[in-house]
C-alpha cells in the first residue's frame, strides 16, 4: 500500500471528533475481519477479478478505512453509488485504484469527475454523450463501465437504447469502455428465475457494445457460481460480514461490534410506568439500566430490542428515545453492571442479520443507519 493511502486513512480516524471516554456508544470495525472476507471472496471467484462496493461510506463503516484496507489485499477497483463520494475516496486512497460512479454522473458534472480521475458508470444514451463531449474536451480517452439494464429496472440503459447506440459507430469515440455491467435484482434468492433470465439477458446485450470485460455479481451473485462470475465480482455487503446466502450458515466473518454505556442504573417497583407514553409498566421489583444509545444513533425504533451483557440477554423496556434506551437487567447480579459499563448491541451475542430479522429489514439497513456519534475504533488494519 503506498503511502497516500496510509497517511489518509490515519488522518481520518485521528480527525474523528469523539474520543472513547467522551462517547455514549464504542463501534469497533475489524478490517482485518473485511481483509480476511475479501479473501474468501477471492478464492470462491477461483482468480476472477474482485472490485470493493463502498457506497454509503462503506456500508456505513467508513469508505476510505475500508477501501485501504482491501488496497492491502491488492484490491486496485472501487464502486462508489454517488460522485461526491468517488472525490472524497480519492482524496483519502490515492491516485492508484480505479473508482466508478455506480449512479452515473450527474449531467454538467463530467468535469468534476474528470479532474478527479474517476471512471464512469454510464447508465444512459444521454450520460455517454455526455461522456464522450467530456473525453473530447479533455483531449485524452475517459475510462467508463457501461450499465446494461437486464431487468431490474432500476440503473443502466434499456435493450432499445442499448441498440441505438450499437447503430452509432461514433458513439464510443474517445471512451475506453472497460466493462460492461449489469446489476441482479433477486441475487439472495438461489432459485429466483429471474437471475438466470437476467444473466442470459446480459449476455445477449453484451454483444451488441463494444468488447469489454464483463461485471454481474454482486455478494449473493458470488455464490450463485461461476457462470455468473465473468471477469469482475462487485461485492459490497459481504465484506460487511453480512451473510450473502440467506437461510444458510454466514461463510463471512462478523466486522462490527457496538456497545453502548450505562448512563445510570436504578431499581422500581411493580406498577411503575418506563419510558415515553409509558408504554410500558413493570410487572414486578426490576433492576432498569440506561444506556446512552437511540434512535438518533440510527437504532431504529423497531430494530432488535434487546442488549446483551456476558451473554445475559437484556430486554429493552418501553420505547426507545432519540438519546437512550432502558434495558431490563434483573437477570443479572444485583449491582452487577455500573455506570459506564458497556453492553453489547452487535457483535457475538447479535449479529447484523439477528438485528436486521427482528425489525423486518436487511442487514445493509442496519450498517447504513448506524448514526455520526460513535467513538469509532477499527482494529486490525
Ligand atoms: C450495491 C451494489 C453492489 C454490491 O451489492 P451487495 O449486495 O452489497 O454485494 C454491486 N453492484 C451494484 C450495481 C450495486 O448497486
Amino acid at each position: 500500500m503506498n503511502d497516500t493511502v496510509n497517511r489518509a486513512a490515519a488522518d481520518t480516524v485521528a480527525d474523528w471528533p469523539v474520543g472513547e471516554a467522551a462517547a455514549g456508544a464504542i463501534l469497533t470495525i475489524d478490517l482485518g475481519a473485511i481483509r480476511e472476507n475479501y479473501r474468501r471472496l477471492k478464492a470462491r471467484l477461483a482468480g476472477v477479478r474482485c472490485a470493493g462496493v463502498v457506497k454509503g461510506n462503506g456500508y456505513g463503516l467508513g469508505a476510505a478505512q475500508v477501501a485501504s484496507a482491501l488496497t492491502r489485499e491488492g484490491c486496485g477497483i472501487f464502486f462508489v453509488a454517488l460522485l461526491a463520494e468517488g472525490i472524497a475516496l480519492r482524496k483519502a486512497i490515492g491516485s492508484r485504484p480505479d473508482i466508478y460512479v455506480l449512479n452515473g454522473l450527474p449531467p454538467g458534472s463530467e468535469p468534476e469527475a474528470v479532474t478527479a480521475d474517476l471512471c464512469a458508470v454510464v447508465n444512459s444514451g444521454a450520460q455517454l454523450h455526455a461522456w464522450r463531449a467530456a473525453a473530447h474536451a479533455a483531449g485524452r480517452r475517459l475510462p467508463a463501465a457501461i450499465q446494461v439494464d437486464s431487468g431490474m429496472s432500476r440503473l443502466g440503459m434499456a435493450p432499445a437504447e442499448i441498440e441505438t447506440v450499437a447503430g452509432d459507430a461514433s458513439a464510443f469515440d474517445g471512451i475506453d469502455v472497460r466493462y460492461v455491467m449489469s446489476h441482479l435484482a433477486c441475487a439472495d434468492e438461489p432459485r429466483h428465475p429471474a437471475n438466470e433470465q437476467q444473466r442470459l439477458a446480459f449476455e445477449r446485450l453484451r454483444t451488441m457494445l463494444p468488447r469489454a470485460r464483463a461485471s454481474l455479481a454482486n455478494s449473493s451473485g458470488i455464490f450463485l457460481g461461476p457462470s455468473y462470475h465473468h471477469d469482475l465480482a462487485r461485492p459490497g455487503a459481504a465484506l460487511y460480514g453480512i451473510n450473502p446466502t440467506p437461510g444458510e450458515p454466514n461463510p463471512m466473518l462478523p466486522v462490527v461490534r457496538l456497545q453502548a454505556k450505562v448512563a445510570q442504573t436504578r431499581h422500581v417497583e411493580k406498577g411503575t410506568g418506563i419510558g415515553y407514553g409509558h408504554t410500558y409498566h413493570a410487572d414486578g421489583p426490576l433492576s432498569l439500566a440506561t444506556i446512552s444509545f437511540g434512535y438518533a444513533d440510527g437504532w431504529l425504533r423497531r430494530s432488535a430490542s434487546a442488549a446483551w451483557f456476558e451473554g445475559v440477554r437484556l430486554p429493552f423496556l418501553g420505547r426507545v428515545s432519540m438519546d437512550s434506551i432502558i434495558l431490563d437487567v434483573s437477570a443479572l447480579p444485583p449491582g452487577r453492571l455500573r455506570e459506564g459499563d458497556l453492553v453489547e448491541l452487535l457483535g457475538p451475542s447479535q449479529s447484523v442479520d439477528d438485528a436486521a430479522g427482528h425489525a423486518g429489514t436487511i442487514g445493509y439497513e442496519i450498517l447504513a443507519s448506524l448514526g455520526p456519534r460513535f467513538h469509532r475504533h477499527y482494529v486490525g488494519g
